[in-house]
């Protein structure tokens, strides 16, 4: 045997002796420290679950919200993230979240994909779509403005704990591409938010194309595309019923 051979066969013997003895130290998990579950939403029509991968949220993808210069700023649409489990199920609730005084919610559609990749063609990004969901963008305003005041990220004033509600997703294989239909947000029975998501200037496709030149997008992965005029502070006890036609309707509180 030849000495580099038998160099590949000990490190092989090696490797397993560790990976064996950090199975015993997991008590056989696999991991060092107890594994979060996959965060996860219904799906309707069906016993099974899809599971969370990763969340893109489109920003200024609406005319008439650009125009309110929400956020103190215009620019052409762009995406920020939030964490996967910070997705809240629906028919629940939210706590009004630490650090600000202007917690505001933004009604958006969510769109779930069921395969990704990089520099996908508009033409092509259809596939990758599994369904559609209602969906809040939750911003603490406050910190986002302070963010953008400061030159510096605004990610405490978008990404934090239960910020990105969620209904059930309806697969494409039922309802199309939706391309149009009435997107509705009403705060304890009044309208807030009242719109078409034909509106959109990134509509469905292009957001798809547009973020695969970024980041590999994948299976799982689900995006919310931004939000109509007329978003605005939510306060304790308030009750916020988010419709958008052919998709289940998002009912949140804030405890
Ligand atoms: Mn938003």
């Amino acid at each position: 045997m030849s000495n580099r051979r038998k160099f590949f066969q000990v490190a092989a013997l090696g490797a397993a002796g560790m990976a064996l003895s950090s199975r015993a130290e997991a008590a056989g998990s696999g991991y060092v420290i107890p594994a979060e579950g996959i965060p996860s939403l219904p799906v309707v029509g069906s016993a099974a679950r899809f599971p969370v991968r990763r969340i893109y949220c489109m920003g200024l993808n609406y005319p008439n919200h650009v125009a309110e210069g929400k956020g103190g700023f215009k620019a052409p649409p762009f995406y920020f993230q939030k964490a996967a489990d910070m997705i809240v199920q629906n028919n629940s609730q939210v706590d009004y979240p630490l650090l600000t005084k202007d917690f505001e919610y933004e009604l958006e559609m969510v769109v779930a994909l069921k395969s990704g990749g990089k520099n996908i063609a508009k033409e092509q990004a259809l596939d990758c779509v599994y369904g559609y969901a209602v969906g809040l963008d939750m911003t603490r305003r406050d910190l986002q403005g302070e963010g953008i005041d400061k030159r510096m990220p605004w990610e405490p004033g978008k990404s934090f704990d239960q910020c990105a509600p969620c209904s059930a997703i309806t697969p494409a294989s039922k309802v199309g591409y939706l391309s149009q239909g009435r997107i509705q947000l009403k705060v304890n029975g009044q309208v807030h938010q009242n719109d078409d998501i034909g509106a959109m200037i990134y509509d469905v496709p292009s957001i798809i194309a547009f973020l695969s030149k970024s980041v590999a997008l994948a299976a799982g992965d689900i995006i919310y595309t931004g939000t109509p005029a007329g978003s605005g502070p939510v306060v304790s006890g308030d009750r916020m019923v988010g419709t958008i036609d052919q998709l289940e309707t998002l009912t949140i509180t804030v405890a």
